[in-house]
């Protein structure tokens, strides 16, 4: 029956992808999809192949981040083909929306028969690593990813330090262990002040409660990424910080936090 025709497809695709990690957060704006651009850009620039899946369809940010605004996802013989980027293989919910405000009127259902879709349908080839960017919070997409991928690597929670405290960040945690999937580690993102003039890092946020969150809450920490404005521009700009700004230290900071992924 076609259940079962799809599962034997997604498993076919699924099989030639090594890792398969997802990034959540719980809540928008603490730096998710910076974290989700950068960790694949930094992984393809190490020499792995890498397929990036944006599935944050209330705001898909990776178009804009990686300067593919307007990109369209065309069939290939072996399935819709991602779009590339170097050896990056890039596909998005913002690639299917004319106007952003279409993804009003997706409902759950819909929403995960999309995801399996881009996981089932889409050429992504032989990957070392797929990762995925999942709206902030615990709804529908991120539950669909976690059924679909069977087994998944397990999920980066990316979090800011005055979230840190808040129920937002263990909430996520708590849902990954409901659903049996694995907390790779937190992420405490815009942790301190770079001065672009002299690079002088200050805390303004107060810091390292992310480490005795993750500790509280027994996953691992992978480290922090101050604020920088560069991160930001380069964002603005679709350009993937870690390749544009390789040599600077946020970028070095960027690579040891995902370094144990
Ligand atoms: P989310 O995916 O969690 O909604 P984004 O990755 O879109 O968050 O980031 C929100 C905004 O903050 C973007 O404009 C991004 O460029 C900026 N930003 C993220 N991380 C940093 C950082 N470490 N330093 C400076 N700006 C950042």
């Amino acid at each position: 029956d076609q259940d079962f025709e799809d599962r034997r497809a997604l498993q076919s695709r699924l099989c030639h992808i090594g890792h398969k990690i997802m990034v959540m957060s719980g809540k928008g704006g603490v730096g998710k999809s910076t974290v989700a651009v950068n960790l694949a850009m930094g992984l393809m620039l190490a020499g792995k192949k890498v397929g990036l899946l944006d599935v944050d369809i209330h705001g898909p940010s990776v178009p804009t981040m990686l300067g593919l605004e307007g990109a369209n996802i065309e069939a290939g013989p072996d399935g819709l083909m991602p779009v590339e980027l170097g050896h990056l293989k890039v596909i998005s919910m913002g690639f299917l929306l004319r106007n952003p405000d279409d993804a009003v009127i997706w409902r759950g259902p819909v929403k995960g028969n999309v995801i399996k879709q881009f996981l089932k349908d889409v050429a992504w080839g032989d990957l070392d690593y797929l990762i995925i960017d999942a709206p902030p919070g615990t709804g529908d997409e991120p539950l669909s990813i976690c059924q679909l991928i069977n087994p998944i690597d397990g999920a980066v929670v990316v979090t800011t330090p005055q979230r840190v405290a808040a129920m937002d960040v263990r909430k996520s945690i708590t849902f990954c262990a409901q659903v049996g999937m694995k907390v790779l580690g937190v992420v405490e993102n815009m942790s301190g002040f770079v001065c672009p003039k002299c690079g002088e890092l200050t805390h303004i946020l107060r810091s390292g409660g992310g480490r005795l969150m993750a500790e509280d809450m027994g996953v691992p920490f992978l480290g922090s990424i101050p604020i920088d404005p560069m991160v930001a521009e380069s964002g603005d700009m679709g350009q993937a910080f870690v390749m544009h700004h390789s040599a600077s230290p946020t970028a070095e900071i960027m690579r040891s936090v995902v370094a144990p992924l």
